[in-house]
């Protein structure tokens, strides 16, 4: 059979429609459409994809039971290894992991490996998910300190164990950057209460309002639980500390979108957060959460809606898929472009941005070129909004108050990547908080280990 060059296309609402409105753009595949793309993977004996994957799905497996239409089988071999397949088909950058690998990809497009992991997760729970048998009860209690995709990763594979787990959260709802980062176009929320629900369901307790280092320290938690996570993740944002950053109109990226998100700011006033409805909208940075916030500045009514980067197109850290969205949203690009200071009205509200122009020398340590300024080359922009989108840092309440677990000059707690041991006794950790701000399947994988480890260390006492 020939097989098709080109991944089967994904229906989503049309560009002029969808920035009027907060619902998901794709649509998902149909049950025909999702066989259709499976019959292009080759069942590789040596799957180069699963080597792109960082918790090790069998992604042929999965396939070839959609192939035959064995749908409910395909959900079994996909949560084998994942725990949140419905966001992971949603969110990880597939054209980085799995899907780069591909060997498909070498002639043709890769197999849509992102697309068919969401579908299987979809018709799942559209037909009834199935609750994994747990391993007998160890008697043994595990504290995981947050709910994003590291910490529920960590607690549903100790329950599955059959060790007793507890979820403390500082919000009052779970699942970390996916409710109050991921914007509700890209990521529903109700997927994500459906894949909380799922961790629920394996018997794992989720308390939330609890900020541990205030309601009650680490150490504290240790004398109820045998073991400690902490998964919290890097909320704490950055800004560029230039002039006239202070303004009325400038917000971080993670107050606009937990605004818009969590507190519902887009379905103003019948929820009572309120957020500025920007005309001329500037996002710092080039990442997803700039994405996100220049996308939600559109839904929200921007007349013109602004990516700020330093960089070129080519060095944009964001999802591919979700750039080419932004653009056909008609969110600009400034490229090779700086913010050097902001220029208040006489209300203090922010009324232009003074950039300056960059050229590109040579790799940095990240790899990519280093931007460089142009002397001379300033100019101004009109705004009257800016959401700085540059970075965040780990969150570090945490490792003020706990003594003993050292931390990184960036604020990072270290923790041994291949146990995800802390240098504190029976304390864990992984995800953001360890690495800084990076992807969810990287955070899913780093609870992963962290669970085996915390097994293994309950069982032998060995630390
Ligand atoms: C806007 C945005 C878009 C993104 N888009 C993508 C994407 O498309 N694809 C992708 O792979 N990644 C994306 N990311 C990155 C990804 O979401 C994170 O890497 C991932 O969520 C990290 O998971 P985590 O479990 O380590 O932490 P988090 O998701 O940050 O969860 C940490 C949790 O801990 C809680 N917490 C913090 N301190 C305490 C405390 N003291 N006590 C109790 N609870 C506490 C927090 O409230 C939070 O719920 C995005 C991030 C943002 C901000
Ligand atoms: S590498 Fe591509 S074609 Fe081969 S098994 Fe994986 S998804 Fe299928």
């Amino acid at each position: 059979m020939k097989i098709r060059d080109k991944k089967v296309p994904m229906r989503e609402q049309p560009p002029a429609e969808r920035i009027k409105n907060f619902n998901e753009v794709p649509f998902g595949y149909t049950e025909e459409e999702a066989v259709l793309e499976a019959e292009r993977c080759l069942s590789c004996k040596k799957p180069a994809c699963v080597s792109g994957c960082p918790v090790e799905i069998d992604i042929p497996g999965f396939i070839s039971k959609i192939k035959e239409r064995k749908f409910r089988e395909a959900a079994r071999i996909l949560k084998e290894k994942n725990c949140l397949p419905a966001i992971c088909g949603r969110v990880c950058p597939q054209e980085e992991q799995c899907e780069k690998f591909c060997v498909l990809g070498k002639k043709f497009e890769p197999c849509a490996i992102g697309r068919l992991e969401r579908f299987v997760a979809d018709w799942e729970a559209e037909q009834g998910i199935e609750i994994p048998e747990k391993g007998k009860p160890t008697g043994k209690r595990i504290a995981v300190v947050g709910s994003g995709p590291a910490g529920l990763t960590v607690a549903g594979d100790l329950a599955k164990m059959g060790h007793e787990v507890v979820i403390f959260e500082a919000l009052h709802k779970p699942g970390g950057v996916l409710v109050y980062g991921i914007p509700e176009f890209r990521l529903p929320k109700a997927i994500v209460q459906r894949e909380v629900d799922f961790v629920k369901a394996l018997g794992v307790k989720v308390i939330l309002n609890f900020v541990v280092g205030k309601t009650k320290t680490v150490d504290e938690l240790l004398l109820d639980f045998d073991a400690v996570f902490i998964g919290t993740g890097a909320g704490l944002p950055w800004f560029m500390n230039i002039p006239g950053e202070n303004a009325s109109g400038i917000y971080s990226a993670n107050e606009y979108l937990t605004r818009v998100n969590l507190m519902k700011a887009y379905l103003f006033p019948e929820y009572d957060t309120p957020v500025v409805k920007g005309r001329r909208v500037a996002v710092i940075g080039g990442g997803n959460v700039a994405m996100d916030a220049a996308r939600t500045a559109l839904r929200l009514g921007a007349e013109k809606s602004m990516i700020i980067y330093r960089r070129g197109r080519e060095e944009l850290p964001a999802r591919m898929e979700e750039i080419v969205r932004a653009e056909e949203e008609g969110v600009e690009f400034h490229f090779l472009t700086l913010p050097v200071r902001y220029i208040a009205d006489g209300d203090g509200w922010v009324k232009e941005m003074e950039c300056i122009r960059m050229t590109l020398g040579e790799p940095d340590s990240s790899g990519r070129r280093r931007p460089i300024p142009c002397p001379g080359s300033e100019f101004r922009i009109p705004v009257d909004t800016v959401v700085c989108a540059i970075g965040q840092s780990p969150n570090p309440l945490i490792p003020q108050t706990t003594p003993g677990l050292a931390v990184g000059k960036h604020g990072n707690i270290i923790a041994d990547e291949k146990t995800g041991k802390t240098t504190k006794k029976g304390v864990f950790a992984g995800g953001d908080i360890v690495t800084g701000a990076a992807t969810v399947i990287l955070a899913m994988g780093a609870g992963r280990v962290a669970a085996r480890h915390i097994d293994e260390y309950l069982k032998t006492g060995i630390w």
